[in-house]
């Protein structure tokens, strides 16, 4: 019987998760469950996702034996290359497969926000590919930050809504997305970006993530000709970190480990270390660590990868967390610029910022525990960040 990989028990990854939301959407959810327990064993479903992964994708996505990082870092480092993905990160296996649920569902619409446009364009993505119509919440500062990707999604037809309330960022175009979906949840799907929000979703998201964690397990065994020592992932919601763990959780001799951001400091308002200074609260409808001020309200975050920026953290984490299967390791803005570096000099492999935090923490589990095989995941590209780091960490 699998103690860590479970299928949640009324929505509950032990005590967390659950269904925090209005009573009149609960139907809604049950009805999202009961399709999706009904679709994914379904073998026309199950071959259509197979040639979406194969084909459009384009997995299995290698696993890299990284001879020169292992070298410098002196431990045997094995990269899963989920950077190498059709749009260049993990968030389109989920997409796609939430888009063939909403289609199975009969729904008319997806729709999603998204903070710096990573969410939103792997979901333009899927509902180009998928013909289904995408309307993508933005605040209007974030409109203005991220015009690269604003341009990207327009370009996949998807419609950019501007968000002007409160903030003008990521909060608010959360509140903003909820409100339409509210107004129309019998015709519209709600597309959640990682392993959170109410249950179904974090059970549903893990389940599209899977695919990196089974894939890994395979090819590094063919590689190393064993398993590893440890797992290494970067947590925002946790979806690129569960996809990865999900395959080896019941091994207990493999130690697995959380990368979280660990910013400018450990201030309320300097990091975005959910599970290592935060405390069990309920965000976006589901109960888990959070970080909240006196009032229990989401606090400010900060981290320089904007896909790690979130106050919350995906329940089955909080669950892994508690019960001492996965630790949680913090890496700061200035380890993970190094790490940015270190790939991209190293290896010619330019990290996505949220990735390049994963990057760090082999290093210092390389000093801890020399020689031994870690396998990491690196889960975007960075090409989205080359401009900032440019501007603003330069090095010769
Ligand atoms: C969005 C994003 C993340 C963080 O999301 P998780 O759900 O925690 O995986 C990590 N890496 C990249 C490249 C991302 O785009």
């Amino acid at each position: 019987m699998p103690q860590y990989d479970i299928i949640p028990t009324g929505g509950f990854f032990g005590s967390y998760g659950g269904q925090f939301i209005p009573d009149a959407l609960t139907p809604m959810f049950d009805a999202i469950e009961t399709a999706y327990e009904q679709l994914k064993n379904l073998p026309a479903f199950r071959q259509e996702l197979a040639r979406f992964h194969r084909d459009y994708i384009g997995r299995p996505s290698p696993v890299y034996h990284a001879r020169a990082l292992s070298k410098q870092y002196g431990a045997d480092i094995y990269i899963k290359r989920e950077d190498l993905n059709h749009t260049g990160a993990h968030k389109i296996n989920h997409c796609i497969g939430e888009v063939l649920l909403a289609k199975h569902m009969g729904k008319k619409k997806v729709l999603a926000e998204t903070g710096a446009g990573q969410h939103g364009v792997a979901l333009a993505t899927a509902a180009a590919v998928l013909g289904m119509p995408c309307d993508v919440y933005m605040g209007t500062v974030d409109i203005e930050k991220q015009a690269p990707n604003v341009l990207r999604m327009q370009m996949l037809g998807a419609r950019v809504v501007p968000v002007t309330s409160g903030g003008r960022t990521l909060k608010a175009a959360v509140d903003a997305a909820l409100e339409a979906y509210m107004n129309d949840p019998e015709h519209l799907f709600f597309a959640i970006g990682s392993v959170v929000g109410p249950h179904p979703f974090p059970a549903i998201v893990r389940d599209f993530q899977r695919i990196v964690g089974e894939e890994a397990r395979k090819q590094v065994q063919e590689q190393a000709g064993r398993l590893p020592d440890s797992l290494v992932a970067c947590v925002g919601g946790g979806s690129n970190a569960i996809g990865l763990f999900s395959a080896f959780l019941e091994d207990e001799a493999i130690a697995i480990y959380a990368v979280e951001p660990g910013g400018k400091g450990t201030k309320l308002g300097e990091h975005a270390a959910t599970l290592r200074y935060g405390s069990p609260g309920t965000i976006h409808g589901m109960y888990t660590y959070l970080l909240q001020d006196e009032k229990g309200e989401p606090a400010p975050v900060h981290s320089i990868a904007s896909g790690l920026d979130y106050p919350g953290v995906g329940p089955q984490h909080s669950f892994l967390h508690d019960s001492k299967r996965m630790r949680c390791e913090v890496v700061t803005d200035a380890e993970c610029i190094d790490a940015f570096y270190d790939l991209s000099r190293i290896e010619g492999i330019i990290p996505a910022l949220e990735s390049a935090h994963a990057v760090a923490f082999c290093k210092t589990l390389a000093k801890r525990e020399p020689g031994s095989l870690i396998l990491m995941n690196l889960s975007g590209r960075g090409d989205k960040d080359i401009d900032f780091v440019h501007a603003h960490y330069p090095r010769p």
